[in-house]
């Protein structure tokens, strides 16, 4: 019994990802492949991906938005969720990172369900809003850049139906949140959207210690 949550150490860790993660060979590959990128430490772990591939499933999503697309690890995780018909708007702005993600959808039988578009975010989900989009979605993951992070959660909000889900990753940026010496525009921005989340009655909210901190939102009816 804890009435907290439990630290991973290496050794924990381990035993979770043994026993928790079901990474298909080619999710695995494009791990290994993204491991050798500088920017590596960008990509979500398996158990959240595995987390957010049950929630997809669990919530039958049919429609899908994910903000920061990197090498595609996290597309390819709620691709691989979706039924047939399912669908996931992909944004990004970077045409290499994204090059390798195109490379593991198609290998994965997925790349007709994701909707890659590379511009900023913000436009392309004011884009998706003035087709006709608000109340549409049933699933979002907010994982770009830190600053926009309440633009874009104000915008995905609008885009999901009653009862859909959003999750925000990073919410916890590495316990800088928690220390009152650090501030800059990454920190401040998470910081602000917790506090504003925790008081926000359009939703029904948990923030969970997972990866650097996920944080899963419900849209009330
Ligand atoms: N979800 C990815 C994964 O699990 O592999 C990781 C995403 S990474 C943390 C953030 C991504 O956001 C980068 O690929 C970056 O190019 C993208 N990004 C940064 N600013 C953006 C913007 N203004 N609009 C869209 N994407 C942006
Ligand atoms: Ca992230």
């Amino acid at each position: 019994m804890s009435s907290r949550s439990i630290g991973l150490n290496e050794r924990l860790g381990e035993y979770l990802f043994s026993v928790a993660v079901r990474d298909s060979d080619v999710l695995q590959r494009l791990r290994q492949e993204t491991a050798k990128e500088k920017a590596a430490r960008m990509q979500i772990s398996p158990e959240q991906g595995a987390f957010m591939a049950v929630l997809v499933k669990a919530i039958g999503a049919r429609r899908c938005v994910e903000v920061g697309v990197f090498t595609g690890y996290s597309s390819l995780v709620v691709a691989q969720a979706l039924p047939a018909d399912g669908r996931l708007i992909a944004c990004d702005i970077n045409e290499q990172w994204t090059s390798v993600a195109r490379r593991y959808w198609q290998e994965a039988g997925v790349a007709h369900k994701i909707d890659l578009r590379l511009a900023p975010a913000i436009e392309t989900l004011d884009g998706v809003l003035r087709q006709g989009g608000a109340g549409t979605f049933d699933f979002a993951f907010i994982d770009a850049d830190k600053a926009n992070y309440d633009a874009y959660y104000e915008r995905v909000l609008k885009l999901l139906r009653p009862g859909g889900i959003v999750t925000i990753d990073n919410v916890l940026w590495g316990g800088s949140v928690a220390d009152p010496t650090k501030s800059d525009p990454d920190v401040d921005a998470i910081r602000a959207l917790n506090s504003k989340l925790r008081h926000d009655d359009r939703i029904d909210v948990s923030m969970l210690p997972v990866g650097d901190g996920l944080t899963v939102a419900r849209k009330r009816e």
